[in-house]
């Protein structure tokens, strides 16, 4: 689609928002994903008229034919991301470009329209732009977006469908963790796989979740807060968590992360941590590890440090990996000096406190 042919927003203003004081008392202690705007962004697609209807209005339910697409094949992507404070009182976003083109992947990925960049980008602005008093004033509050596509189509051959929506929500979310940050405990699923080669691992769709969720119930029931996935062809290495990148830390003060090859999601923490780490001379290697080895070497020390990462908690570190074969504890069990370090690197990146050498803090007013 040329740009000439880019569909205006039109701003519908919800004609009976929530007023002033229950929206402070809501987003006073949100909690995450309970507490949404007052308006959404909606742009559909349909194959004879391509991206049409752009639109800001109230936030509102969805009606769709029981027979669409989504509803029985799954045709569904989204992507996470935050809008914020900075501490000079700007509202920004954290590498929105990098959500924009990750999203026209995963469409492709679904056999999805792929939705140009600058829609992507303007859906997002104009819908924190209207809705930027929901953006909690405590420290690590923030505007959790969530712009999502799904075959609308009224159809259950088997086929791409010929009509999607486009949408962007938006949810009042405190800091993830109350009160600092604790190390995680994890479970390693035996029996379940995230993604499989040639699958859609890669692709930031509903589906993975869907599969993902018995392996997390089954975490919880091991007294653990998140799963770890182990690749699905030879159950060995180590992948990520159900919806976090992993680095590991070893004694020489160099990093290990899994290499990305279409069976784990390429996050933006895990890129913007590469190249912080990369700023800074620390070695990186996108490499494979085994889950036997993750176990001899935090046994060893060899293994100083693991931590999670990806757009809602930031950076989190794991202290203790339980399984059926047994557990282990990394380090002291606690978040090591490398994790804090790269959380606080990127914070500060984030909030405007330190200076910005990528580019990635977009300012939006
Ligand atoms: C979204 C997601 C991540 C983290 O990506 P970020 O861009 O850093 O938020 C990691 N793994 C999975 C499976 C995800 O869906």
């Amino acid at each position: 689609m040329s740009s000439s042919d880019t569909p205006v927003f039109d701003i519908q203003p919800n004609a009976a928002p929530v007023p002033g004081s229950e929206r402070e008392a809501r987003i006073a202690d949100p909690g995450f994903g309970k507490v949404f705007t007052d308006h959404m962004a909606v742009i559909r697609y349909s194959e004879d008229r391509g991206w049409h209807d752009a639109r800001i209005q109230a936030r509102a339910p969805v009606e769709l034919d029981p027979a669409a697409a989504v509803l029985h094949y799954a045709q569904e992507i989204f992507e996470g991301m935050k809008a914020y404070r900075l501490t000079d009182g700007a509202t920004a976003l954290f590498r929105p470009d990098a959500n924009a083109a990750r999203f026209k992947r995963s469409a492709q990925r679904m056999a999805m329209p792929e939705l140009p960049e600058e829609l992507f980008l303007e859906s997002i602005a104009k819908l924190v732009e209207i809705d930027k008093d929901w953006i909690p004033t405590m420290e690590g509050g923030s505007l959790y977006l969530r712009p999502f596509m799904f075959a609308s189509e009224t159809f259950l051959g088997v086929r791409p469908a010929r009509e999607y929506l486009y949408m962007v929500i938006a949810s009042s979310v405190g800091a993830y963790f109350k009160g600092g940050t604790p190390a995680i405990t994890i479970w390693v699923s035996d029996d379940y796989s995230r993604a499989a080669p040639g699958g859609t691992g890669a692709a930031k769709c509903g589906g993975n979740y869907a599969a993902s969720l018995v392996a997390q119930a089954e975490a919880i029931r091991q007294g653990c807060d998140q799963v770890v996935f182990l690749d699905a062809a030879e159950h060995r290495w180590v992948e990520e968590l159900g919806g976090m990148n992993l680095f590991f830390v070893m004694d020489d003060g160099s990093m290990v992360t899994p290499p990305l090859k279409g069976t784990i999601l390429p996050g933006i923490t895990r890129d913007s941590i590469l190249k912080l780490a990369q700023d800074e001379g620390i070695a990186v290697r996108e490499e494979a590890y085994a889950i036997d080895q993750w176990r001899s070497d935090a046994e060893s020390g060899r293994l100083r440090e693991t931590f999670a990462c990806g757009t809602a908690a930031v950076v989190t570190a794991v202290g203790t990996v339980k399984s059926t074969n047994g557990d282990f504890t990394i380090g002291g069990g606690g978040p090591g000096q490398m994790t804090q370090r790269m959380r606080q690197r990127l914070v500060a990146i984030q909030r405007g406190e330190a200076e910005d050498p990528h580019g990635w803090v977009k300012r939006l007013f």
